[in-house]
């Protein structure tokens, strides 16, 4: 067994995630890429470890969205790896077009923020002390999206995990019945789950902080990807940047904060 750091990286198999793990694996880190679709996922293993010259990648089976998945993952991570001291959420999912549903609503929130958290709260433990915790978020999830200031301060002022999954129910309810635009909701779905996932990743880091591990969210920017019908004006070498040196160099003082560009962003 090598004594290389280990960087486990979701929805890996192409897009930004992709090239997370590729640069990982080039900055000499054992890469655990994980995707939902094991085809998909080994073949994008084999394509990373051959980019980055090295053998030290392994594709393992994660679907977010589903707990048995998460938790199956989470055992072999204990039996095999021990450690994970680089943990970056990137998997993640937004509908094209003017998509708007219950339905819909549920099955974003359930791998954005669920599926996020899921994989954290199974996770954190093999964490160790000065290891980093890296969740791709979005800008399209600001709080400025929110119309309601009493839903503002709530987000502002969350404080648990269960306080996020609280508002996401909430949210869920209220596209549910149709009552979301007067409760002060936004009409995106994608944004309110984005939202939820940087707001846990604040509640995370404070969690998280005196055992000495950072938790960062960040915004990769546009990126041309299959999310964005590839009309994002970076590439996916470009957006994975800010990931990935979040995951190596980001001063860990900074862990809870928000980045884009590198730059923190007020959020
Ligand atoms: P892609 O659609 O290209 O990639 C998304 C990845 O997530 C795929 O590998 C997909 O797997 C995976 N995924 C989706 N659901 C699950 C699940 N339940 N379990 C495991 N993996 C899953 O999009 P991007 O690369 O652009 O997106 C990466 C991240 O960046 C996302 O979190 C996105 O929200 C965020 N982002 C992207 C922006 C952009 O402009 N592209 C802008 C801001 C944020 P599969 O192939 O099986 O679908």
């Amino acid at each position: 067994e090598s004594s290389k750091k280990v960087a486990v990286v979701t929805g890996a198999n192409k897009g930004i995630g992709y090239e997370i793990a590729r640069q990982l694996a080039q900055a000499g880190l054992h890469v655990v890429l994980t995707a939902r679709n094991n085809d998909l996922g080994a073949e994008a293993a084999k394509k990373v470890a051959d980019s980055a010259g090295t053998s030290d990648v392994t594709f393992k089976w994660l679907d977010i969205a589903d707990p048995a998945s998460v938790n199956e993952f989470g055992k072999w991570a204990e039996q095999d790896l021990q450690n994970v001291d680089i943990l970056v959420n990137n998997a993640g999912i937004a509908y094209k077009g003017n998509v708007f549903g219950a339905e819909e609503a549920r099955h974003t929130m359930a791998t954005n923020f669920s599926g996020t958290r899921a994989v954290c709260e199974r996770l954190e433990r093999l964490v160790p002390e000065g290891g980093r915790i890296v969740n791709v978020c979005s800008l399209a999830g600001k709080l400025s999206i929110l119309r309601s200031p009493e839903l503002r301060a709530r987000f502002e002022e969350a404080a648990t995990a269960e306080d996020v999954a609280k508002l996401s129910e909430e949210f869920l309810q209220a596209v549910a019945d149709g009552s979301y635009q007067k409760q002060g909701w936004p009409g995106s779905m994608y944004g309110v789950s984005k939202l939820c996932e940087a707001t846990y990743s604040r509640v995370l880091a404070e969690q998280l902080k005196p055992r000495g591990v950072s938790v960062y969210a960040c915004c990769p920017g546009y990126v041309a990807t299959d999310m964005s019908s590839f009309r994002g004006h970076k590439t996916a070498e470009q957006g994975a940047d800010t990931p990935v040196w979040l995951a190596l160099h980001a001063p860990a003082d900074g862990s809870g904060k928000f980045y884009s560009d590198r730059k923190e962003e007020p959020f």
